[in-house]
């Protein structure tokens, strides 16, 4: 067996002047669960086509169970089930018939087409759905059925761009219900979001990709303890009156940033991260006449964690520009 699932080197896709994928290196392991995280218009989806064998590397490559997406496309498709950020619909097909119609085209006949459709019906919860128009069922069932789909042939690797995006909480709990069974069956599930905090509870391992380029590799409890100690400590301050209050303080003080702007006050960053640091903040707050009701610690999450790496990235970025040319000759 090949010593991961897949295995990208050097992998840059242009599109013009765009680099969209710049120069990405990574490796999932078999039977593994990895989170692919960045902003829109990162390079996920370029990627994941890569992967998938929809597009062509501008330059390096990209190999799934050692076997090369760009020679070999028809080896590769037969290893991933591939679920795209945009399903795309026929009209008048029913459910049934839409996994049929794809069970032969995958080659599949008679019993064991049947039972491969019986299979991934029951799977992915589609049997009270065989009669429903393909073209008109919820995000929710859609998605559920763009999973059936990829399934049918039952591959080692699943590679799925975004797919809680739009679904309702009771439907984004059925999906991770599913990926975590598929997990548990040890498939390799390459998985894209911006939900940082749903992935983390189910990836082994998460990698960020910020402007074409992986930032960070690793899984979610380090990810968090990592920039820890960097980072920061984060409060929930609450204040009688007006929640504007803090943040309005927040701007006069330094050492201190908002978070996230709350119901009753925010959630801050006090950027060193030292109990007698915290203390004087909070001490400052009162003196400068604000009521706090609630001042406590709060755990860093992934979220923090990302912006974290991509502040590192913009400081850096800063130092560079302002660094001295240097003439050669
Ligand atoms: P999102 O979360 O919004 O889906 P993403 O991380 O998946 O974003 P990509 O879709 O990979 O990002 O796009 C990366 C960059 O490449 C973007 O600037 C996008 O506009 C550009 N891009 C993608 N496909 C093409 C294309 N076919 N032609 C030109 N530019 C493209």
């Amino acid at each position: 067996m090949s010593e991961h699932a897949i295995s990208v080197r050097n992998l840059f896709r242009y599109f013009g002047t765009l680099k969209a994928v710049d120069g990405v290196s990574f490796d999932v392991p078999h039977g593994s669960v990895c989170g692919f995280v960045g902003a829109n218009g990162a390079g996920k989806t370029t990627t994941m086509r890569i992967l998938a064998t929809l597009d062509y590397p501008t330059m390096g490559g990209a190999e799934i169970c050692g076997i090369n997406v760009v020679n070999h496309p028809d080896k590769v498709r037969s290893l991933i089930g591939w679920m795209p950020d945009h399903f795309g619909n026929y009209e008048h097909m029913t459910v049934l018939e839409y996994l049929d119609f794809y069970a032969r085209a995958l080659g599949y006949r008679g019993a064991e087409r049947r039972a491969r459709i019986e299979e991934v019906m029951g799977f992915a919860d589609l049997v009270p759905l065989a009669d429903r128009l393909s073209n008109k069922l919820s995000k929710g069932m859609t998605q559920r059925l763009c999973l059936g789909r990829a399934l049918i042939h039952d591959p080692q690797i699943l590679i799925m761009d975004e797919p809680a995006a739009g679904l309702d909480p009771r439907a984004r709990v059925e999906l991770k219900h599913l990926i975590r069974l598929l997990a548990e069956e040890g498939k390799t599930i390459f998985i894209s979001s911006h939900i940082l905090s749903e992935l983390g509870e189910m990836c082994d391992s998460l990698l960020f990709i910020n402007a074409g380029r992986i930032v960070h590799h690793g899984d979610a409890e380090s990810l968090k303890q990592g920039s820890d100690a960097a980072g920061g400590a984060y409060y929930d301050v609450q204040v009688l009156g007006n929640p504007q209050a803090v943040s309005d303080w927040v701007v006069l003080n330094p050492d201190v940033e908002v978070a996230e702007s709350r119901k009753r006050g925010s959630r801050i960053r006090i950027t060193v991260n030292d109990p007698e640091k915290s203390a004087e903040v909070l001490r400052r707050m009162i003196r400068d006449g604000l009521q706090v009701v609630e001042f406590h610690r709060e755990q860093r999450n992934l979220e923090d964690a990302f912006i974290d790496i991509l502040g590192k990235i913009e400081q850096g970025n800063a130092q560079a520009a302002v660094l001295p040319v240097t003439h050669h000759g």
